[in-house]
C-alpha cells in the first residue's frame, strides 16, 4: 500500500486481493454446485452430506481455523463473504457454514484449552460440523433461564435436559451445549460443554418441519444422564454465559450476511425476470414504477451491505461492534424480507409457485428477525446503546 493511500481508511466494500479470490471461489461453487439443488433440497428438507463435504473442500468449513491445524486461516470478514455468497443462492446452506464459523469454530477458538483446539479444530476443518445448543422450550430470548443441568461427577459431569431449535442438529458431530452447575448461581452457574454425537445418554430428536430454511435441520437434542469429561468443558465452570453472549455477539454479524445474501438473491432475480417478460407490448422493466422499486430495493441491498460489512470489518480491527452487529442484524433481516417480498410482487403469479425461485426465499428471509436474538432483543442492544 502506497504511503498516499496508507492515509486514509479503505472503502468498506472495496474486497482486498485475497477476499476477492476467496469471494468469487465461493460465488462460482454456489452457482455451480449449490444451485441445481436448491428445489430438491427445499422439497426434501435436507442438505445432502456430498453437498457438505464439498463445502469442506472448498475451504467454507473451517475459514478461521489457523492452518497449523488444518483450516484456511482466514479473517471473521471471510466467514461473511462465504455465508454472503452462499445465502445469495441458498440461505439454508449459508447457515450451515454461518453456525460452522461463526458461533462454534469461534468459540473453540476464543475459549478453547490448547487441548480442546488439538483435539477439535483439525477435524472441524476437514469432516466435523458443528452446532450451538443454547435454547429450552422454556429459555429463549431470556437464555439464561436455561434449565438444563450438569452435575459434577468424578472427574466429569452428568448432563440432564432438553435443548429445542438446534441447527445442523442432524449433520453435527460436535455440540456446543449450555447447562448450569447450580441453578440457585443464576447466570452464574451456566457452563459450556463440548458433547460429541454417539455420546451415552445424548439422543438427537424431533426435526422441525418449518416455513423456510427447510434444508437447514433444526433439532431437539435430549440429555439423558450424559456424561461429558472436564477436558471438554469450554472456557471456565461457571462463565458459561461469557461464551454464550460474546459469541452470539459475532454470530449477528453472520446472520447479517446471512440475510444480505438473500436480498442480493432475490433483487438478481427480479432484475433478469423484468427484463424478460414482457407485458403491453414491452420488458415490464421498461415501466418507471417497477424501475423505480428495483432501484429503491437496490438501494436497501446496499445499506444492508455497508451494515454488515462494517460491523464484520470493526470485529476483525478489534474494536467495539456490539451496537453494530445489532444494527446490521435487524436491518438486514427487514431489508431481506421487504426485496423477497418485491421480487414475489415483480414476478406476478410466478413469484408465487414453486417453479420459480423467489418464494423460497420469501420464506427463508423470516427467520432473519427470530434466530440469534429477536429484532425486538437487538432493539433493546441498540437503544441502550444510543439512551445511554
Ligand atoms: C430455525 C431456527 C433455528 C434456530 N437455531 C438455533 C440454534 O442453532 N441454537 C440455539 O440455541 N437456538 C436456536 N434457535 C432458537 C432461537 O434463537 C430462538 O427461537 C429465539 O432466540 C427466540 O426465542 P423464542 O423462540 O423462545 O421466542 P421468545 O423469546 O418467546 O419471544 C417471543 C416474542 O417475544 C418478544 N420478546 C421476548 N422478550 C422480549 C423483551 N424483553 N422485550 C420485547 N420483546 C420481547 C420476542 O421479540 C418475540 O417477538 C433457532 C430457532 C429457529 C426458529
Amino acid at each position: 500500500m502506497s504511503q498516499e493511500t496508507a492515509d486514509y481508511a479503505q472503502p468498506l466494500t472495496v474486497l482486498a486481493e485475497d477476499e476477492l479470490i476467496f469471494r468469487d471461489s465461493v460465488r462460482e461453487f454456489a452457482d455451480a454446485r449449490v444451485r441445481p439443488l436448491v428445489r430438491e433440497m427445499d422439497e426434501q428438507a435436507k442438505i445432502p452430506r456430498s453437498l457438505v463435504d464439498q463445502l469442506f473442500e472448498l475451504g467454507v468449513m473451517g475459514i478461521e481455523v489457523p492452518e497449523a491445524y488444518g483450516g484456511s486461516g482466514g479473517r471473521f470478514f471471510h466467514s461473511v463473504l462465504a455465508v454472503e455468497e452462499l445465502s445469495r443462492v441458498d440461505p439454508s446452506v449459508g447457515v450451515l457454514v454461518d453456525v460452522q464459523n461463526t458461533l462454534v469454530i469461534n468459540a473453540l477458538l476464543r475459549w478453547g484449552s490448547d487441548d480442546v483446539k488439538r483435539r477439535y479444530l483439525p477435524k472441524m476443518a476437514a469432516a466435523m460440523v458443528g452446532a450451538y445448543a443454547l435454547s429450552e422450550a422454556g429459555s429463549g430470548s431470556d437464555a439464561f433461564a436455561l434449565t438444563s443441568r450438569a452435575r459434577e461427577e468424578g472427574d466429569g459431569f452428568r448432563l440432564t435436559g432438553r435443548k429445542l431449535w438446534i441447527t445442523n442438529g442432524n449433520e453435527a458431530d460436535l455440540f456446543i451445549v449450555f447447562a448450569t452447575i447450580d441453578p440457585a448461581a443464576g447466570y452464574r452457574g451456566i457452563t459450556a460443554f463440548l458433547v460429541e454425537r454417539g455420546a451415552a445418554g445424548f439422543t438427537v430428536g424431533k426435526k422441525e418441519d418449518k416455513l423456510g430454511i427447510r434444508a437447514s435441520s433444526t433439532c431437539e437434542l435430549i440429555l439423558e444422564d450424559c456424561r461429558v469429561p472436564r477436558a471438554n468443558v469450554l472456557g471456565e465452570i461457571g462463565k458459561g454465559y461469557k461464551v454464550a453472549i460474546e459469541t452470539l455477539n459475532e454470530g449477528r454479524i453472520g446472520i447479517g450476511a446471512q440475510m444480505l445474501g438473500l436480498a442480493r438473491g432475490a433483487l438478481e432475480h427480479a432484475i433478469q425476470y423484468t427484463k424478460e417478460r414482457k407485458q403491453f407490448g414491452r420488458s415490464i422493466a421498461e415501466f418507471q414504477g417497477v424501475q423505480f422499486q428495483i432501484a429503491r430495493a437496490a438501494v436497501e441491498v446496499e445499506a444492508a451491505k455497508l451494515a454488515v460489512y462494517n460491523a464484520a470489518r470493526l470485529r476483525d480491527a478489534g474494536r467495539p461492534f456490539l451496537t453494530e452487529a445489532a444494527i446490521c442484524k435487524i436491518l438486514s433481516s427487514e431489508v431481506a424480507e421487504s426485496v423477497s417480498s418485491l421480487a414475489v410482487n415483480l414476478f406476478g403469479g410466478n413469484g408465487f409457485v414453486k417453479d420459480y425461485p423467489v418464494e423460497k426465499l420469501f420464506r427463508d428471509a423470516k427467520i432473519g428477525q427470530i434466530y440469534e436474538g429477536t429484532s425486538n432483543l437487538q432493539l433493546q442492544t441498540i437503544a441502550k446503546q444510543v439512551l445511554g
